[in-house]
């Protein structure tokens, strides 16, 4: 062996155990139990204070390079997952320029992400209006699957499709078992909003405009046949028709983010535009019936959408909502912030590595990322759930030092991550570019 982990606590797909694992070449070629004889010049002991996790796979993270990479940039990013126990992201398709919506701009995205790696990182492509026929060529090149909006993306350059271009969309998806990934909210429900005040953001993108927009993709989801993934779910009372059109068979599966199962409209500031994201945070009622969606199975799993921009953009001069980026820049606080929550409500260690690492690696379809188990790529997270620290924007390594979780006592600390062996919590570069593997 390269490198053994001895671990009093460690979380397999079957539960927490203690054992030994053995690292060769950078895989996983041994899970034995804690007294085996697997030896290497590298032991890792970890006593009952930490415990050896996957490594995290965080399937949503906006890197926006090239192109705005004041805002962010693959080096700061992918430092950041790694210091948050991130070993896999996958990039979402806009913001940056060009936004991957063909495969020319998907191998621009490869060229400059190329050597600049701290953690392996894919990406998916978009679906946009005019580009129905780049979608088989983008999926053979390798992407994860396909973003598209159904109302204005924010940025100008990456379109949204009209329902009916969506189903168009969707059937050409299905031609291929393609993943379509949907920003669900609807036009219809939404006003401007202006001013400081959280209350009014809040009332400008209600609930209704989700529910109205998942209601759609599950009619057309089950219409087509397609898969349909919806990102960053909010509101609480699109679970009953989730639930109800899983069990009809719908191929449909659920994402949400730490911020919203973490923070709740009654206590943020007015002004306090580093909690603007869209759909936005909302009530404490709504966050609970988040946790049981979760505890329910009807969330799948939790990822970041780390959307970070600069400083300025988030408009602290005025403290407007309506002119503000939206988007919440937390990258590596996600299991920290997750793990605070989640241990309230009585949740294991076990619940957050199948929330972020193993079921977000299996609904992109990473046959070698998200586990601990013979065969699976050596990515880990050491964890000591029990440490507690406060959350300082300017200690993150994202680029600019902002974030919701500024102030913040959370509990557990990352110790260090490792990537296909390697320990990556610190300045090397080690990371890879992943494609789909069956591409
Ligand atoms: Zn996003």
């Amino acid at each position: 062996m390269d490198l053994v982990f001895r671990a009093r606590r460690m979380i397999t797909t079957a539960g927490e155990v203690e054992g030994t694992v053995g690292v060769r070449e950078g895989r996983i070629v041994a899970v034995e139990p804690l007294n085996s004889a697997l030896d290497a010049d590298r032991v890792i002991e970890l006593g009952a204070n930490q415990v050896l996790l996957p490594g995290l796979v965080d399937t949503h993270v906006h890197v926006n390079d090239p192109g705005r990479t004041e805002w962010e940039g693959f080096k700061t990013a992918t430092r950041a997952a790694a210091a948050g126990g991130i070993t896999t992201l996958l990039d979402m398709p806009l913001n940056s320029l060009p936004p991957t919506i063909d495969v020319d701009a998907l191998d621009v995205k490869r060229k400059t992400a190329e050597g600049r790696l701290h953690v392996d990182v894919g990406f998916w492509g978009g679906a946009v209006p005019g580009n129905l026929k780049q979608l088989r060529p983008m999926h053979e090149a390798g992407v994860f699957g396909f973003k598209s909006f159904l109302l204005h993306s924010g940025v100008d350059e990456f379109g949204h499709l009209s329902f009916a271009e969506f189903e168009a969309a969707l059937r050409e998806l299905n031609r291929f078992n393609g993943l379509m990934i949907v920003h669900a909210e609807d036009e219809q429900s939404i006003t401007s909003s202006r001013g400081r005040r959280y209350a009014d953001f809040l009332a400008s993108r209600p609930r209704a405009a989700e529910n109205g927009a998942i209601s759609r993709v599950i009619a057309l989801a089950r219409k087509t046949g397609a898969r349909a993934h919806i990102l960053h779910l909010s509101s609480s009372d699109a679970l009953p028709m989730i639930a109800e059109a899983r069990a009809e068979g719908v191929e449909l599966t659920v994402e949400t983010c730490p911020h919203y199962l973490t923070f709740v409209a009654e206590e943020i500031p007015d002004g306090a535009t580093q909690f603007k994201c869209c759909p936005p945070i909302r009530e404490a009622a709504n966050r609970e019936a988040l946790w049981q969606g979760l505890a329910d199975g009807l969330i799948d799993f939790i990822v970041s959408d780390h959307s970070p921009s600069t400083i300025a953009l988030k408009r602290f001069d005025t403290g407007d909502f309506g002119d503000a980026w939206g988007g919440i820049a937390g990258l590596q606080i996600g299991l920290p912030a997750v793990w605070t929550q989640a241990r309230r409500r009585g949740h294991k260690m076990f619940d957050v590595a199948e929330w972020m690492a193993h079921r977000p690696a299996k609904l992109a379809g990473m046959r070698h990322k998200g586990q601990i188990a013979p065969g699976f790529d050596a990515d880990f997270c050491v964890f000591a759930p029990d440490e507690a620290f406060v959350v300082q924007a300017e200690q993150l390594h994202h680029r600019n030092p902002v974030t919701a979780y500024h102030g913040l006592p959370l509990a557990g600390r990352v110790v260090s991550t490792w990537l296909r062996g390697i320990k990556v919590t610190g300045e090397e570069l080690h990371g890879d570019l992943l494609g789909r593997e069956d591409a």
